[in-house]
């Protein structure tokens, strides 16, 4: 098998990866993105952002294609290819049967949608049961959908939902939402927004669709049917990080223990953006993230005396 050789490797193209890119090719580092799906990744299952600095408003799609143009510009090679090994002595990546070798490497790897483990759930996925309103909402026209889940991915998307739904019914476990105040604003005053607080999915049912959902009510432990036509799960997200397990200091959780800059417990591996524990998830901090982790990268290189 061939080895290509860079100076960095940047796994993932989300907006913590095209930040790190950014910021190597502005230091001339020789640098290869590999992303296994979609340059911008889970980003752009939004429609929109609000609160990227300099954009009140701005789609992810067009955040993303700015990103990366700012990239190519650099001529930093972007391909498609899922990482399934990493050999961190060698900083040798494994890509799709392809070898790659590099100085530096930083994971950028994000997170994927976490899921609610219930029966129904999987046979009914691509049939009712989404993680995407962006990709699915218009089959929804006019039909009554729930949304499960209390933060601000439940918040937007029940937001972006309600413009093609006839209803959208947010199931959440606890009473209070953890979404920004400005977000549960915008619901309440949303005639198509109601509420099942304090209530949790244990079924989702349907002979080849979606047609209702068993709710339990936490408190008082009282099962009910809601029928419905859809359900979009917004539970929050798990780390894409299993091909670092026993590799790399994971946290309980699996994401990846990594200081404020950047650097992991291997030596010349950098982390940044949603895979790394943190106390803020934002597109903002993702980017911060990338910046820093580029800079931690090129110093490393730098001192091994490129
Ligand atoms: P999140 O903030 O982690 O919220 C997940 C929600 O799902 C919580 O309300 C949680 O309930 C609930 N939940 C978790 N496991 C559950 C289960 N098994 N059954 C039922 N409910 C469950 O996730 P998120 O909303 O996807 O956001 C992820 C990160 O991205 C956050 O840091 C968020 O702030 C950020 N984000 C920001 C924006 C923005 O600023 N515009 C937009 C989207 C996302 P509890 O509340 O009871 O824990």
């Amino acid at each position: 098998m061939s080895c290509e050789e860079f100076d960095l490797i940047i796994v993932g193209a989300g907006p913590a990866g095209l930040t790190a890119a950014i910021y190597a090719g502005r230091s001339r580092l020789n640098t290869l993105i590999l992303e296994k799906m979609v340059v911008g990744g889970r980003i752009l299952m939004s429609e929109t952002i609000e609160n990227y600095p300099g954009f009140a408003s701005i789609t992810t799609q067009e955040l993303i294609r700015r990103m990366e143009e700012q990239v190519r510009a650099l001529q930093i090679k972007i391909e498609v290819g899922q990482v399934t090994d990493i050999d961190m002595n060698n900083k040798i990546v494994i890509a799709e049967g392809n070898k790659y070798k590099a100085q530096a490497l930083i994971i950028a790897t994000g997170a994927k949608p976490r899921i609610l483990d219930v029966p129904g759930e999987v046979r009914l996925t691509g049939k009712g049961v989404s993680y995407c309103a962006i990709c699915d909402a218009p089959f929804f026209k006019e039909k009554h959908v729930v949304v499960v889940g209390g933060g601000n991915t439940v918040a937007e998307e029940a937001i972006y939902l309600a413009r093609f739904a006839k209803k959208v019914t947010i199931v959440h476990r606890r009473n209070d939402l953890r979404a920004t105040a400005i977000l549960q604003e915008k619901l309440k005053s949303n005639p198509k927004i109601d509420f099942a607080l304090n209530c949790v999915v244990t079924e989702i049912s349907g002979v080849n669709k979606v047609e209702s959902l068993r709710l339990k009510e936490v408190t008082t432990g009282e099962e009910k049917i809601l029928a419905c036509d859809g359900a979009f799960i917004y539970i929050g997200y798990d780390p894409d990080t299993e091909f670092l397990k026993n590799k790399l200091d994971l946290d309980e959780f699996r994401y990846i223990i990594s200081p404020a800059d950047m650097t992991t417990s291997a030596e010349g591996i950098f982390a940044c953006g949603d895979c790394r524990k943190k106390s803020l998830y934002q597109v903002v901090t993702a980017c911060s993230d990338g910046a820093v982790a580029a800079d931690s990268a090129y110093k490393y290189i730098a001192s091994k005396g490129k």
